[in-house]
């Protein structure tokens, strides 16, 4: 039985509760009235399926919720209206003033903002960066007591991966808690929490949303007391719920995931296929691709490929600038996970201290392929090509 297409299309659905309409209804509602004001006392808004106000549960997000448990193998999810509102939640959650943070270098940016201009000015926070790779160094972080390493593998802009299961394996021996921004593996080719991470973040304006027209972050994890902490605590006190028109789009975002995900990722391959053979592509970073240096670790823990790559042109910054311009299908943008190619150079406006603490060119452009498909992709870039 294929577990994960079951709950992508059904899971807390139950029609029979909404007159046997196919899709579920959106629930435009701020509250829920009662008769007897003992009925309304008794609600718990902590405990799943009871409701009394919007900014705690509402019926249609919490089918999104259920969905997601179910797809990570946790016991509980939590919407929240950004993925960055899901990630400092996590955060807060696990962390207080004083906390020490070990952070993963290659983590996406607004991330260590938030630690450098929040975290450790107004809380007197410390974070230790690592490359995630090194397990020594991971593990001497550990040893000064932490409360948390933040992860992300693939990472935003060179998709380099960590051992997940080595990672969690030495937190549980010091006692830290491991957090994972999973968003571009979507819980289709990853499920972290299998393989010891406490907390899994998702933003679903990416690949879950999946058409370009929401923005709603999620966290799961299978810690039941950890998650109704960060329901309560985060998501009730701060008031960051997703909306429930955003987690009916969701919903639906998550019934194609699946067939989406395998149309982006056949169409990555035959992309980074296609750059890596061409001589004026100096380096390529694409985890599908068999010269990967880190194709151990991609083999044990992801099932697929994410459609974003990076590569540098042998070329100028300039010109590279000239290459994307030239490319008619893949918009100049950020964000990714829709419909519809990207391209675009992250780095561009970084500082020098930036580029060499990250380790990579002010050039690297990265590409997002989105469901034009292959043909058209390959045409587009060979013309590009063609002209630099
Ligand atoms: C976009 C993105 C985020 C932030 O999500 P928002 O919904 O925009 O807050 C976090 N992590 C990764 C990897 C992203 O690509």
């Amino acid at each position: 039985m294929n577990e994960q297409l079951l709950s992508l299309t059904h899971t807390g659905e139950e029609p029979e509760k909404y007159l046997h309409s196919v899709t579920p209804p959106v629930f435009l509602n701020s509250l829920h009235v009662y008769d007897r004001f003992e009925d309304y006392a008794s609600i718990d808004p902590l405990r799943e399926g009871e409701y009394i106000y919007g900014r705690a549960s509402n019926p249609t997000v919490h089918i999104l919720e259920r969905k997601i448990a179910e797809l990570e193998h946790g016991s509980r999810a939590a919407v929240f209206s950004s993925g960055m509102a899901a990630c400092t939640s996590a955060i807060m959650a696990v962390c207080k003033a004083g906390s020490h943070v070990i952070c993963m270098r290659d983590v996406y940016q607004p991330v260590t903002r938030f630690l450098e201009n929040f975290c450790i000015p107004k809380l007197n926070m410390a974070v230790t960066y690592v490359s995630g790779n090194d397990l020594g160094e991971v593990e001497d972080a550990m040893k000064k007591g932490a409360s948390l390493m933040i992860l992300e593998s693939p990472a935003t802009f060179v998709f380099c991966v960590v051992d997940l299961k080595a990672i969690a394996d030495l937190a549980h021996k010091y006692g830290v808690r491991t957090y994972i921004d999973n968003t571009c593996m979507t819980p289709i080719f990853q499920n972290p929490l299998d393989l010891g991470i406490d907390i899994v973040m998702h933003t679903m304006s990416k690949y879950i949303g999946g058409h370009s027209d929401l923005i709603g972050g999620v966290l799961v994890s299978k810690d039941d007391e950890l998650m109704k902490q960060i329901i309560q605590e985060m998501r009730e006190w701060y008031g960051g719920i997703l909306g429930p028109m955003e987690g009916w789009l969701a919903i639906r975002g998550l019934r194609t995931l699946h067939a989406r995900l395998m149309q982006h990722q056949s169409t990555a391959m035959e992309v980074a296929e296609f750059l890596e053979k061409n001589d004026k592509v100096r380096k390529i970073y694409y985890t599908g691709l068999k010269s990967n240096p880190q194709r151990e670790i991609i083999e044990k823990q992801q099932r697929g490929h994410t459609s974003l790559m990076s590569f540098v042109l042998d070329a100028s910054v300039e010109q590279s600038i000239n290459f994307i311009n030239n490319l008619k299908f893949f918009g100049k943008g950020c964000s990714w996970g829709g419909f519809e190619s990207l391209a675009l150079m992250p780095l561009y406006k970084s500082s020098q201290e930036e580029l060499d603490f990250r380790n990579v060119d002010r050039q690297l452009i990265r590409i997002y392929c989105g469901l034009e498909g292959a043909e058209n992709l390959l045409e587009d870039l060979e013309q590009a090509f063609n002209r630099l």
